[in-house]
Protein backbone atom coordinates (compact mmCIF):
# COMPACT_ATOMS: atom_id res chain seq x y z
CA UNK A 1 0.00 0.00 0.00
CA UNK A 2 0.72 3.89 -0.85
CA UNK A 3 0.05 6.79 1.18
CA UNK A 4 -0.79 9.12 -0.93
CA UNK A 5 -0.59 13.35 0.75
CA UNK A 6 -1.78 16.31 -0.11
CA UNK A 7 -0.39 19.63 0.89
CA UNK A 8 -2.04 23.12 0.78
CA UNK A 9 -5.70 21.74 0.64
CA UNK A 10 -7.24 24.44 3.11
CA UNK A 11 -6.59 28.04 2.03
CA UNK A 12 -6.40 29.23 5.27
CA UNK A 13 -3.79 26.41 6.14
CA UNK A 14 -1.45 27.85 3.32
CA UNK A 15 -1.46 31.08 4.34
CA UNK A 16 -0.79 30.38 7.84
CA UNK A 17 2.58 28.88 6.79
CA UNK A 18 2.90 31.66 3.93
CA UNK A 19 2.68 29.42 0.96
CA UNK A 20 0.36 30.24 -1.95
CA UNK A 21 -2.62 28.75 -2.70
CA UNK A 22 -2.21 26.24 -5.32
CA UNK A 23 -3.91 26.11 -8.99
CA UNK A 24 -3.69 22.10 -9.05
CA UNK A 25 -2.88 19.49 -6.33
CA UNK A 26 0.17 19.49 -4.40
CA UNK A 27 0.77 15.93 -4.03
CA UNK A 28 3.45 13.80 -1.99
CA UNK A 29 3.85 10.23 -0.48
CA UNK A 30 5.00 8.34 2.31
CA UNK A 31 5.77 4.98 2.19
CA UNK A 32 4.38 1.88 4.40
CA UNK A 33 6.92 2.17 6.66
CA UNK A 34 5.51 6.04 8.14
CA UNK A 35 1.86 4.28 9.04
CA UNK A 36 0.88 4.82 12.96
CA UNK A 37 -1.93 2.35 13.76
CA UNK A 38 -4.35 3.07 15.58
CA UNK A 39 -3.53 3.48 19.56
CA UNK A 40 0.53 3.44 19.02
CA UNK A 41 2.00 5.79 20.29
CA UNK A 42 4.77 8.35 18.17
CA UNK A 43 8.54 8.35 19.62
CA UNK A 44 9.62 11.77 19.12
CA UNK A 45 12.24 11.73 16.50
CA UNK A 46 15.60 12.58 17.18
CA UNK A 47 16.25 14.67 13.77
CA UNK A 48 13.96 17.37 14.17
CA UNK A 49 13.01 19.73 17.08
CA UNK A 50 10.15 21.14 15.90
CA UNK A 51 7.24 18.29 15.39
CA UNK A 52 3.97 19.51 14.30
CA UNK A 53 0.36 17.77 13.83
CA UNK A 54 -1.31 18.11 10.48
CA UNK A 55 -5.13 16.75 11.24
CA UNK A 56 -6.54 15.05 7.95
CA UNK A 57 -9.29 13.59 6.50
CA UNK A 58 -8.29 10.40 5.23
CA UNK A 59 -9.96 8.46 2.30
CA UNK A 60 -8.96 4.64 2.37
CA UNK A 61 -9.04 3.24 -1.57
CA UNK A 62 -11.22 0.07 -2.20
CA UNK A 63 -10.94 -0.92 -5.54
CA UNK A 64 -7.65 -0.64 -8.37
CA UNK A 65 -7.70 2.07 -10.71
CA UNK A 66 -6.20 4.13 -13.17
CA UNK A 67 -7.26 7.42 -15.23
CA UNK A 68 -10.13 7.40 -13.01
CA UNK A 69 -12.77 9.94 -14.37
CA UNK A 70 -14.13 12.64 -11.42
CA UNK A 71 -17.52 11.30 -12.18
CA UNK A 72 -16.81 8.19 -10.63
CA UNK A 73 -14.11 8.66 -8.39
CA UNK A 74 -16.97 7.95 -5.51
CA UNK A 75 -17.21 4.26 -6.69
CA UNK A 76 -13.13 3.81 -5.21
CA UNK A 77 -13.43 4.55 -1.53
CA UNK A 78 -16.79 3.79 1.26
CA UNK A 79 -14.67 4.58 4.20
CA UNK A 80 -12.47 7.45 5.72
CA UNK A 81 -11.19 8.24 8.86
CA UNK A 82 -8.91 11.22 10.52
CA UNK A 83 -5.37 10.90 10.30
CA UNK A 84 -2.04 12.88 11.24
CA UNK A 85 0.69 14.02 8.79
CA UNK A 86 3.27 14.44 11.29
CA UNK A 87 5.99 17.14 9.89
CA UNK A 88 9.28 17.80 11.16
CA UNK A 89 8.63 21.44 10.39
CA UNK A 90 11.91 22.28 10.66
CA UNK A 91 13.74 20.11 8.17
CA UNK A 92 10.84 20.87 5.95
CA UNK A 93 11.36 24.48 6.28
CA UNK A 94 15.14 24.12 5.43
CA UNK A 95 14.60 21.57 2.18
CA UNK A 96 11.73 23.89 0.79
CA UNK A 97 14.27 27.08 0.91
CA UNK A 98 16.96 25.20 -0.81
CA UNK A 99 13.96 23.72 -3.52
CA UNK A 100 14.90 19.68 -2.22
CA UNK A 101 11.99 16.87 -1.99
CA UNK A 102 10.65 16.21 1.44
CA UNK A 103 10.46 13.16 2.16
CA UNK A 104 12.59 13.09 4.97
CA UNK A 105 10.61 15.73 6.80
CA UNK A 106 7.31 14.09 6.28
CA UNK A 107 7.72 10.55 5.20
CA UNK A 108 9.94 9.07 8.36
CA UNK A 109 8.19 6.00 10.13
CA UNK A 110 5.44 7.28 11.95
CA UNK A 111 4.35 10.21 10.21
CA UNK A 112 1.19 8.94 8.98
CA UNK A 113 -1.30 8.43 11.84
CA UNK A 114 -4.61 7.00 11.14
CA UNK A 115 -7.52 6.39 13.25
CA UNK A 116 -10.42 4.03 13.05
CA UNK A 117 -11.89 3.76 9.38
CA UNK A 118 -16.05 4.61 9.41
CA UNK A 119 -18.19 3.56 6.73
CA UNK A 120 -19.85 6.25 4.48
CA UNK A 121 -23.56 6.01 4.45
CA UNK A 122 -25.44 7.28 2.00
CA UNK A 123 -26.82 10.20 4.08
CA UNK A 124 -22.73 11.23 5.09
CA UNK A 125 -21.52 13.61 2.12
CA UNK A 126 -17.34 13.46 2.10
CA UNK A 127 -17.26 17.29 1.47
CA UNK A 128 -19.81 18.80 4.10
CA UNK A 129 -17.95 16.99 7.30
CA UNK A 130 -16.32 18.47 10.10
CA UNK A 131 -13.53 17.64 12.38
CA UNK A 132 -11.63 18.57 15.17
CA UNK A 133 -8.08 17.78 16.38
CA UNK A 134 -7.85 18.45 20.58
CA UNK A 135 -4.21 18.52 21.76
CA UNK A 136 -4.52 17.63 25.54
CA UNK A 137 -8.16 18.37 25.52
CA UNK A 138 -8.04 21.65 23.81
CA UNK A 139 -9.50 21.88 20.53
CA UNK A 140 -6.56 22.81 18.10
CA UNK A 141 -8.09 22.74 14.71
CA UNK A 142 -11.48 22.60 13.56
CA UNK A 143 -11.74 21.90 9.99
CA UNK A 144 -14.59 21.44 7.51
CA UNK A 145 -14.42 19.39 4.24
CA UNK A 146 -16.35 21.90 2.28
CA UNK A 147 -13.22 24.06 2.51
CA UNK A 148 -10.94 21.89 0.42
CA UNK A 149 -9.72 23.69 -2.67
CA UNK A 150 -9.24 20.15 -4.28
CA UNK A 151 -12.49 17.92 -3.40
CA UNK A 152 -11.77 14.08 -2.73
CA UNK A 153 -12.99 13.01 -5.98
CA UNK A 154 -10.41 15.62 -8.21
CA UNK A 155 -7.71 14.61 -5.91
CA UNK A 156 -8.74 10.71 -6.74
CA UNK A 157 -8.50 11.26 -10.48
CA UNK A 158 -5.78 14.08 -10.53
CA UNK A 159 -3.56 11.20 -8.78
CA UNK A 160 -4.50 8.16 -10.57
CA UNK A 161 -2.86 10.39 -13.60
CA UNK A 162 -0.08 9.45 -12.35
CA UNK A 163 0.17 6.79 -10.04
CA UNK A 164 -2.45 3.59 -10.19
CA UNK A 165 -4.36 3.55 -7.04
CA UNK A 166 -4.76 0.14 -5.12
CA UNK A 167 -7.08 -1.24 -2.65
CA UNK A 168 -5.71 -0.16 1.12
CA UNK A 169 -3.96 3.09 -0.46
CA UNK A 170 -4.64 5.70 2.14
CA UNK A 171 -5.43 9.39 0.79
CA UNK A 172 -4.73 11.57 3.40
CA UNK A 173 -6.61 15.09 1.92
CA UNK A 174 -4.87 18.10 3.44
CA UNK A 175 -4.97 19.79 6.82
CA UNK A 176 -6.84 22.84 7.93
CA UNK A 177 -5.55 26.24 9.72
CA UNK A 178 -4.70 25.19 13.39
CA UNK A 179 -0.88 23.31 12.89
CA UNK A 180 1.58 23.60 15.59
CA UNK A 181 4.01 21.59 17.47
CA UNK A 182 4.08 18.67 19.76
CA UNK A 183 5.67 17.78 22.81
CA UNK A 184 6.66 14.37 24.80
CA UNK A 185 3.34 13.34 26.97
CA UNK A 186 0.92 15.51 24.31
CA UNK A 187 -2.09 13.48 23.81
CA UNK A 188 -3.57 14.05 20.36
CA UNK A 189 -7.29 13.22 19.84
CA UNK A 190 -9.34 13.64 16.37
CA UNK A 191 -13.35 13.83 16.36
CA UNK A 192 -14.89 13.11 13.06
CA UNK A 193 -18.69 14.31 12.93
CA UNK A 194 -18.24 14.39 16.68
CA UNK A 195 -17.10 10.93 16.93
CA UNK A 196 -13.53 10.08 18.13
CA UNK A 197 -11.86 8.08 16.10
CA UNK A 198 -8.19 9.01 16.75
CA UNK A 199 -5.94 8.98 19.96
CA UNK A 200 -2.13 9.66 19.16
CA UNK A 201 -0.14 9.72 22.32
CA UNK A 202 3.19 11.18 21.74
CA UNK A 203 6.54 9.41 23.66
MG1 LIG B 1 -0.52 17.69 5.50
Amino acid sequence: MKIICVGRNYAEHAKELNNDVPTSPVIFMKPKSALLLPEKPLYYPEFTDDLQYECELVVRINKNGKFIQEKFAKKYYSEVSLGIDFTARDLQRDLQKKGLPWEIAKAFDGSAAVGNFVNLTPEMEIQKMNFQLKLNDETVQDGKTSDMIFHVDKIIAYVSRFFTLNIGDLVFTGTPSGVGPVNGGDKLEGYLEGNKVLTVEVK
